[in-house]
């Protein structure tokens, strides 16, 4: 295979999806497989050595409880045409919806990587490998956590200059971020964070409530304002916002015994700093995706009014 029919093999991988829901199984299984690539060990994976893994990746950047259907796209990914298994003929020979059972991978051993014509051109080119990860981190996750994806995986995250597939078919509005920052005065809608040199914010960003990723529109009602910190737990799904009211809900996950972690919890219950106009506010549909999709279940209501 040629880079280009490489790339295109990628772009062409079937993500499962049901209606706006995030599905990153296949993504994070890539990337993990590109990192083995990457680091020039074999990329042959027993399931063994590869479940740990998927179910911790899952756990940290899937939707919740996605870590459960951690071997789906170790037996899936092959319909792709991006996958080939190893184990016994009687598991090999199955219907690619009879997806084995957990205990069935694990006791038989059975292994997966990409297949051999697949693997020799990515291991004569480590670019491509850079190149292909940078597309699927770009295509799956908002840029406030993609570095943190591609090093839990163990690729480098220096970008490489090649556009994403998305990236060129979907055009951003330039304005949002300028439309967001004015919506909330410039400063974060949690902590209310307004720091500036001169005329130039800084460490301000414009988050999407519904990500990019998932189709969340270039609106003001699917952004808020928010300090880097704020913007990345919020991507990570550390705290959502409640749709009735606005308050600032914590994930019971989150914890930290020094101040920076008592500065964070200090926001627990309290109201999201409202945005200057009603219109701005951010919509109940895209806080409920956000609550359903990124954050982190259960919820800590300490302090919660409802
Ligand atoms: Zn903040």
């Amino acid at each position: 295979m040629n880079r280009e029919e490489v790339l295109q093999a990628f772009d062409r991988m079937r993500v499962w999806q049901r209606g706006d829901q995030r599905a990153v199984h296949k993504p994070l299984l890539v990337l993990l497989a590109l990192a083995k690539v990457g680091a020039g060990g074999t990329a042959i994976m027993d399931w063994n050595d590869a479940e740990p893994v998927l179910k911790e990746l899952l756990e940290e950047f899937g939707p919740d409880g996605s870590g459960n259907s951690r071997h789906y796209p170790f037996w899936h990914l092959k319909t792709d045409g991006l996958w080939q298994l190893d184990g016994p003929a009687d598991i090999l020979s199955r219907p690619p919806g009879a997806t084995p059972t957990l205990t069935e991978l694990r006791k038989n051993h059975v292994r997966g990587g990409f297949p051999p014509a697949l693997l020799e051109t990515l291991q004569r080119d480590p670019l491509l490998v850079s190149a292909i990860a940078q597309r699927i981190v770009d295509a799956h996750f908002p840029e406030s956590i993609r570095n943190e994806v591609l090093a839990a995986v163990g690729l480098p995250t220096e970008p490489v200059g090649l556009m994403s597939v998305q990236e060129q078919t979907r055009r951003r509005d330039p304005a949002f971020r300028e439309k967001v920052l004015l919506a909330y005065q410039y400063r974060c809608g949690v902590c209310g964070h307004d720091l500036r040199l001169g005329r130039r914010t800084i460490g301000l960003e414009a988050a999407h409530i519904k990500w990019f990723q998932a189709k969340g529109p270039d609106v003001v009602p699917n952004g808020i304002a928010l300090c880097s910190m704020h913007h990345k737990v919020f991507d990570l799904g550390a705290f959502t916002i409640l749709p009735d009211t606005y308050q600032i809900v914590f994930s019971q996950h989150l914890n930290g015994s020094d101040e920076a972690a008592a500065r964070m919890l200090a926001y627990q219950g309290a109201g999201l700093i409202l945005p200057q106009s009603n219109e701005y506010l951010p919509k109940p549909e895209f806080l409920a995706w956000h609550e359903r999709e990124v954050f982190k279940r259960p919820a800590n209501l300490k302090g919660h009014l409802r």
